[in-house]
């Protein structure tokens, strides 16, 4: 292993450079990996400009949590992998000793940032994937077959994610028609996760035509661009006026939790996928009244990462047409760039520390 890499730091608010650092070692129970490809999340975007709770310091700090690459070492008690593996990751690593960790729930650890305590979280805690190497505890490290690459690879957390969102709101959606709020890559990956689910319709709710015809090729069943069409009356429409089983929040807009209240059924439920900067006006009277359930998802608990591979590899699902633009490391600066400007229409753009 070369004991020089190359890695993007966090040197300041906003001041991502290219650095040469030490490769890092894995620990008994980790894996060392070589990085082929990182996705760019907006929650990176958001930690560079205004520090996580319990982000290392600026000088120190790679972060990148949604990557994937190859097995290149592991550690003296690891025998479920061998260098050449080709892996995904997911970020959260819980305590395993806090309450929630004991019940699984480790996206949600009480110990959150206590690296004493054994908890990390890779790109937010502890170092991430914009890096050449990464090293990561086994129990956030998953197989991929030969049929995913390693963009699609990449994203795999942002399915994990969503599938640990149908499975905290109950997970049988068969029949059901849902509601999308917001074309972002979460919102996306949900249309294609209830049409993968056999929901019975799916409609999606956005502002920016290019993303709504990408929910279209997601397999969203009807398409509301809010700029040119009455957003309550269609989804009435589409519902006999009864509203939507399920209605899924991802715009992170302000409006959006009142938009879900009034868009769902009596009895139906709401999934928070986005979430607003500040406090929001929503009607919890009509909230309780019809019996109505707001659901939260933190991360990509309850092993979905896992179980997001098995529906890629099924085919039911393909994240390729999300990974719309790749750059080399030494280009993060385009690349961040190509992200938040949605250069060229950008939907996930991946920084590749390696050649494949
Ligand atoms: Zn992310
Ligand atoms: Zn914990």
């Amino acid at each position: 292993m070369p004991i020089k890499m190359k890695a993007a730091v966090l040197m300041g608010q906003d001041q991502l450079e290219i650095k040469e650092v030490q490769t890092p070692s894995p620990g008994p129970q980790d894996v060392l990996i070589n990085v082929k490809a990182c996705a760019i999340c907006s929650s990176d975007v958001s930690l560079m400009h205004k520090p996580w709770p319990h982000q290392p310091p600026y000088g120190s700090f790679i972060p990148g949590h949604e990557y994937a690459g190859s097995v290149v070492a592991v550690g003296e008690k690891v025998d479920e992998f061998q260098p050449g593996d080709r892996v995904a990751v997911e970020a959260h690593l819980g305590c395993l000793r806090c309450r929630n960790c004991r019940l699984g729930n480790y996206t949600a650890c009480l110990n959150y940032g206590k690296l004493d305590k054994g908890h990390r979280a890779n790109g937010f805690t502890t170092n991430g994937g914009y890096a050449q190497y990464a090293v990561n505890h086994i129990n956030t490290v998953y197989k991929i077959p030969d049929s995913v690459n390693f963009e699609e690879a990449a994203l795999i957390t942002n399915l994990g994610c969503v599938l640990y969102g149908f499975e905290t709101i109950g997970g049988y959606v068969v029949g059901d028609k849902i509601v999308v709020i917001g074309p972002g890559p979460l919102g996306l990956i949900s249309v294609a996760v209830a049409k993968a689910l056999c929901a019975g319709k799916v409609v999606l709710i956005g502002t920016r035509e290019s993303r709504l015809q990408a929910g279209l090729s997601m397999g969203a069943n009807r398409i509301i661009n809010v700029n040119n069409e009455d957003a309550m009356e269609a989804v009435m429409d589409e519902t006999n006026g009864l509203g939507a089983d399920l209605i899924i929040e991802s715009s992170g807009n302000v409006n959006g939790p009142q938009m879900a209240i009034e868009m769902a059924k009596r009895m139906g439920k709401i999934l928070l996928l986005g979430f607003p900067d500040g406090p929001v006006n929503a009607n919890f009277s009509s909230l309780g009244k019809d019996n109505k359930s707001i659901y939260t998802v933190r991360g990509e608990g309850w092993a979905n990462v896992g179980r997001a591979i098995s529906m890629l590899e099924s085919s039911r699902i393909s994240l390729k047409p999300l990974a719309t633009h790749a750059f080399p490391i030494d280009e993060i600066k385009e690349a961040f760039q190509t992200f938040t400007q949605r250069i060229g229409g950008a939907i996930k753009v991946i920084v590749k520390p390696n050649a494949d």
